[in-house]
């Protein structure tokens, strides 16, 4: 089982991922967790690049980097484990991709999917939660927790907004792969209703 944790910065991607692993290893499943960009000792590297690089990447470099850094991951890491039979929880996937990159960067979703699939050969996720959030309330609570709140100051309020319209629709147009939550929600709130989906995806 490959589920995906998705949505805009600051939208508690990362707590919820970490709450439900360790749900499921309470239950005695067997899970992995990890993270795009990241998760393999290449991918910090890349994640050095993309994220922290002073100069200015092209949008179309930065796509590839992206890329560079899934293959590497889903090669070395995801596909083994899905393999032995874990469930794979991740921080990030190919939406980000085609929010981030298709729409924000404005480079075509179609084009950043295409990309995408090669990159990954074609792993979709079983399911992907998508903590939704408005882009001024996720500038609000990243303030308040003084972390990245340069870097998103750095990127324009219509980017963000892109991106946010872009995952909705996504997960309009695959709503059985989709769970899609409002991240107001309390923490709490938020669990309950990633594991009940979780659960009918393990019955089911
Ligand atoms: O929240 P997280 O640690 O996943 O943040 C990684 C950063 O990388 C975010 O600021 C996000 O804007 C950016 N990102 C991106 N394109 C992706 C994935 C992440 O621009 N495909
Ligand atoms: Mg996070």
């Amino acid at each position: 089982l490959f589920i995906t944790f998705e949505g805009g910065d600051g939208s508690g991607k990362t707590t919820q991922a970490e709450i439900l692993d360790t749900w499921l290893r309470e239950r005695g499943e067997t899970t992995l967790r990890s993270r795009e960009p990241g998760g393999t000792e290449v991918g910090e590297q890349l994640r050095e690049i993309v994220l922290h690089h002073r100069g200015e990447i092209s949008p179309r470099a930065e796509a590839l980097l992206y890329a560079a850094d899934r293959a590497q991951h889903i090669d070395t890491r995801i596909r083994p484990a899905l393999e032995r039979g874990e469930i794979v929880l991740q921080d990030r996937y190919i939406d980000s991709s085609l929010a981030y990159q298709g729409a924000g960067r404005a480079l075509g979703i179609d084009e950043v999917r295409s990309l995408s699939v090669w990159a990954s050969s074609g792993l979709w996720p079983d399911l992907t939660i998508l903590l939704d959030l408005d882009p001024d309330r996720a500038r609000e609570r990243l303030d308040q927790a003084r972390t990245r709140f340069d870097r998103l100051e750095a990127e324009k309020n219509a980017f963000h907004a892109r991106v946010r319209t872009v995952f909705l629709e996504l997960a309009e147009a695959e709503p059985a792969r989709f769970l899609v939550l409002d991240a107001t929600l309390s923490i709490d709130e938020l669990a309950a209703q990633i594991q009940a989906r979780v659960t009918e995806a393990l019955v089911g």
